[in-house]
């Protein structure tokens, strides 16, 4: 156990979402700014995030550098009819190491299903990518009382078919849809008890792979309110949109991030 109280092997991870931002020259630009900035990753897990277009440019600019590459979105099958998709298989090809799957703006904007999902996390880990699966409730949900029933129902749907024993590959996103991108962070204690909850979930499927599952934060998170969040004992890291943009912003983050 550390200072934090996490086991040592839940090693802090950093995702930087950029959602539908940066184009090639962008992204190129981004990382050459950004790697010098990253404190040592040893320490700490740091993955970007860009949109298709952009993972080659961002695998070749990090090259050799210790920094992840994730996805946004995947389709379950590996291959078919499915106009304007992208599958596990051709993300590995592309150098990519995971993919962020049920996003909130995906659920919302693109009818995301947890039935899909349901597909989607096993389909990743058979990849050899790791999924980074987002859950949380609506303001409305919070407001009448039923967080934990949302939450339990992502987290008890989504990981149906992924075999006990390969639970702790998934990382959880613990993202409050009215957190995210409005500037309002869950508070410490909000944040405590959704993440200790969503454990607790992992835990009723397997308890040894709850130990070693890592539960990230996200909604709203930049340089200032890292280190707080970054400190509670559940919270294994973060996934943050906005304040990704920017490389010296993110790189804040990182260096709140290590333990
Ligand atoms: C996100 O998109 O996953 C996110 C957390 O966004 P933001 O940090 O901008 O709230």
């Amino acid at each position: 156990m550390n200072a934090g109280g996490q086991p040592a092997n839940r090693t802090p991870l950093l995702a930087g979402n950029w959602k539908m931002h940066k184009t090639v020259a962008e992204a190129r630009s981004f990382v050459a700014r950004l790697l010098p900035q990253l404190p040592d990753r040893g320490a700490i897990e740091v993955g970007l995030c860009p949109p298709f277009l952009g993972l080659r440019a961002v695998a070749e600019a990090a090259a050799g550098s210790g920094v992840k590459l994730y996805a946004q979105n995947m389709h379950h099958a590996q291959e078919g009819a499915f106009t304007g998709e992208v599958s596990a298989p051709m993300l590995v090809e592309a150098g990519v190491d995971g993919v962020i799957l049920g996003h909130s703006e995906r659920r919302a904007y693109f009818g995301e299903s947890d039935r899909e999902l349901q597909l989607k996390v096993p389909a990743a880990l058979q990849a050899g990518l790791m999924p980074i699966l987002c859950v949380g409730e609506t303001e409305e949900e919070r407001d009448r009382g039923d967080t934990e029933r949302r939450l339990r129902h992502q987290v008890q749907e989504d990981l149906h078919l992924v075999d006990s024993e390969r639970l702790s590959e998934v990382v959880i996103a613990y993202e409050p849809v009215w957190a995210i991108g409005t500037g309002r962070v869950a508070s410490t204690e909000q944040c405590d008890e959704a993440m200790s909850f969503i454990r607790a979930l992992v835990g009723d499927r397997c308890k040894e792979q709850a130990e070693l599952t890592r539960i990230l934060y996200g909604g709203s998170v930049n340089a200032e309110n890292a280190a707080e969040l970054l400190a509670l004992p559940d919270v294994d890291g973060a996934l943050v949109g906005g304040a990704s943009l920017d490389p010296y912003s993110f790189a804040a983050i990182a260096a709140a991030a290590v333990r």
